[in-house]
């Protein structure tokens, strides 16, 4: 093999056989409901950037002849979910880890999903897992709750996945649908507050705040853009631009809205507040979306505070994982880059939901992204299979042309093979 030639291969097969012995305890999708997990809950303060691959591969473990699961799914939201079931519709195996960190954890309803409307998020996931089991206990399992995949190693045609239990098996490709965090202002009262009156997406919470009093707070040319998508639902809108405007503030603004300021502030009678905002304070103690008020305090003008229902901002994202980074998965800004397939940079790894490149984020994004990426594995691995099975003799008998399957066979090859060198070329610096 022509990766064995690398330094950084060398590197690999000095190191300890550590994983070889241990196992992953496996369950059925609902064996251990969220609400009580206190006893498989530890501390995932782990951080799976921290894996440091030189420490976990063997020579052994290089090309195994059988793989524990057809494809391991990392993430146990919506785009997880879906790609569970998808698999086990054709009959594919996969394993699901599920460190539980949804980027939803605090809303209260999701919304904009057919059938599910107003549903619980925790009571939809329940749901889901509940189907998943009944139907298809003999394809779609479950890592032990709260478990987080600290490690992902290329083999020959396949990977090896490490979590942080100990626990490691094989699998023919691998779907990361391990989503985005939010990054909130580090202000009192925004931490709480997220999912729960404030929100940055329209379509999944904005119909609550209909005809009630709304802020929108973000630099002015963005806030300009937010207000104008929720003018629909209520025109008792005021912007807080976190701070006086500057030129280039304005000029980014005329530059996409112009008459901005005629427009917004006279025909709209849209307020614009050029201070920051310093803290934000929940006014009522029950937690109905239709009990929303807050204080958000400014740090200057009058009227202040403000007094609104519901606040729309604009906040950057992150991975939620670091798997893309020991993968070195090729990165568009801030997500991690797909082919049409959601396939990445590294062959065999499929990237959906919120954490791919499609800037599209919400659960009909990553329940239809792990569809696709399902059936691009499902068919690469039936087309894989079917040249494995297809010895030269069968071409003969059945009239075949020997050296068509001789050369398919090795452009199957070649390929598998460039994208793992490509892989250990990235590693070995
Ligand atoms: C406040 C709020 C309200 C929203 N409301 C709606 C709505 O009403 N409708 C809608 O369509 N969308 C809504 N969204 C967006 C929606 O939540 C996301 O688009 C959706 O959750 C993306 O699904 P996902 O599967 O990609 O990621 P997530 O749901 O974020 O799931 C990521 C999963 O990956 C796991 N994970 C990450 N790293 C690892 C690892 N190393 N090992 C194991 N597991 C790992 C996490 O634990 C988690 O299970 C909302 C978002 C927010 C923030």
């Amino acid at each position: 093999m022509v990766f064995f030639n690398f330094p950084f291969w060398r590197l690999c097969l000095l190191s300890l056989p550590l994983a070889s012995s241990l196992t992953v305890p496996q369950q059925p999708l609902t064996a251990a409901s969220e609400e009580n997990i206190s006893e498989v809950t530890q501390d995932l303060a782990k951080d799976d950037s921290a894996f440091n691959i030189t420490d976990y591969t063997s020579p052994d473990e290089w090309n195994p002849t059988k793989f524990d699961y057809d494809v391991v799914i990392v993430g146990g939201g919506p785009g997880g979910l879906a790609a569970s079931m998808s698999l086990a519709r054709v009959a594919r195996t996969s394993l699901l880890y599920d460190s539980q960190e949804y980027r939803n954890e605090q809303t209260r309803y999701m919304h904009d999903v057919l059938g599910q409307d107003g549903q619980v998020p925790l009571k939809f996931r329940t749901a889901v897992r509940q189907q998943i089991d009944e139907l298809y206990p003999d394809y779609s399992f479950w890592a032990t709750r709260k478990t987080k995949v600290m490690g992902i190693i290329p083999l020959e045609k396949g990977f090896r996945v490490y979590d942080d239990r100990g626990g490691t098996v094989t699998a023919k490709r691998i779907i990361l649908a391990t989503g985005v965090k939010d990054v909130l202002p580090n202000k009192p009262g925004f931490a709480e507050s997220f999912g729960r009156g404030v929100f940055w997406c329209p379509w999944c919470d904005g119909h609550d705040y209909k005809n009630r009093k709304m802020v929108v707070y973000g630099k002015l040319a963005s806030a300009i853009g937010s207000a104008l998508n929720i003018r629909k639902l209520t025109t008792d809108i005021t912007i807080v631009t976190g701070g006086p405007i500057s030129k280039e503030d304005k000029d980014e603004a005329e530059a996409r809205w112009p008459g901005w300021e005629t427009v917004i502030k006279k025909t709209f009678n849209i307020p614009i507040r050029e201070n920051d905002i310093t803290k934000v304070e929940r006014t009522t103690t029950n937690m109905e979306p239709k009990d929303d008020e807050y204080k958000v305090h400014l740090n200057g003008g009058t009227p202040n505070p403000l007094i609104t229902n519901g606040m729309l901002i604009s906040v950057p994202t992150t991975q939620t994982s670091s798997l893309h980074k020991q993968l070195r998965l090729e990165m568009d800004g801030k997500s991690v880059k797909v082919k049409k397939n959601m396939e990445s940079s590294v062959g065999g790894v499929y990237v959906v939901g919120d954490a791919n490149n499609d800037s599209s984020t919400n659960a009909y994004h990553a329940m239809w992204s792990a569809k696709r990426a399902c059936v691009d594995a499902h068919v690469s691995m039936s087309k894989q299979e079917y040249l494995d099975a297809v010895p030269e003799a069968m071409a003969a008998a059945a009239g075949g042309d020997k050296e068509f399957y001789r050369l398919q066979l090795e452009e199957l090859e070649l390929q598998i093979g460039s994208d793992v060198e490509q892989m250990y070329q990235a590693l070995g610096g």
